[in-house]
């Protein structure tokens, strides 16, 4: 599933290819992908544009374009790719833009998100109104006042999108891990010395995972071994312990990551 650095690597792909240059043409080859604009408004407004620089907002994508910008979001199977001229479309290939250097794609299995066309900034700030700040950008002070207060779970809170944008299920057990907090740790439980713990992995796991364009399956990684039906914590090497937080599918380690209260 796309989380920040995915996005933060689509908006390279976008930013090296066609930041700057003329859109030729627009093909939406599946309309289910479009959030709130007809195929033709959207290829009457981008064609013979330019695409300014692209902006990340934890997992959303914003583009300006004209007045306004296009914002996509990549759901659970999305991407943004790059094709050179002649290169055969991928079946799950949604709409198109061409260059007259190549092909930007966007591409998507499941269509649970998709591409919005707003007419305007205040629109684009209308839209994105409850999205909270990006986590790359987050402050340790920051990640205190977002997390002061709250009732919940630290993972829950970690995951919710109004709070901070841009962690999934995978980064959230990674940073957690790397913090060594259990993933139903109460915010309310968290002191001083945990935040600090938490923002520092948070830092270290988004810098390196941006730059890898996605959660790597390292093997120093928690990442590297979560699928694995006996995995064990690349750090102390206890099996790792796999259930449900919030509804989500989590992995932790439990002599690393021992239970609320116990450390
Ligand atoms: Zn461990």
């Amino acid at each position: 599933m796309p989380e920040l650095p995915d996005v933060e690597g689509f908006r390279r792909v976008l930013a090296a290819h066609a930041v700057g240059r003329p859109v030729r043409r627009v093909d939406v080859l599946d309309g289910g992908v479009l959030r709130g604009v007809a195929a033709r408004r959207l290829s009457e407004t981008v064609r013979g544009r330019r695409f300014g620089e692209p902006r990340r907002l934890g997992k959303w994508l914003v583009i300006p374009v004209g007045p306004g910008a296009m914002l996509l979001h990549f759901g659970m199977t999305g991407s943004l790719e790059w094709a050179e001229p002649g290169q055969d479309l991928h079946r799950h290939d949604r709409v198109v833009f061409a260059f007259s250097t190549g092909e930007l794609r966007y591409r998507d299995m499941r269509k649970l998100q998709g591409l919005r066309l707003l007419e305007s900034r205040e629109e684009v700030h209308r839209v994105l109104a409850d999205v909270g700040p990006d986590a790359a950008e987050v402050s340790r002070d920051r990640l205190r006042e977002l997390l002061a207060g709250r009732r919940g779970r630290v993972k829950t809170a970690l995951l919710d999108q109004s709070v901070m944008a841009g962690i999934g299920n995978l980064l959230g057990d990674e940073i957690l891990w790397r913090a060594r907090l259990h993933p139903s740790t109460s915010c309310a439980r968290l002191g001083a010395d945990d935040l600090a713990h938490l923002h520092k992995a948070m830092r270290a796991v988004l810098r390196e995972a941006m730059k890898a364009g996605r959660v790597p399956p390292r093997r120093s990684w928690l990442t590297g071994h979560r699928d694995e039906p006996d995995g064990c914590c690349p750090r102390c090497g206890t099996a790792l312990a796999h259930d449900r937080v919030g509804g989500r599918a989590t992995v932790w380690c439990p002599a690393c990551q021992p239970a609320d209260g116990g450390g």
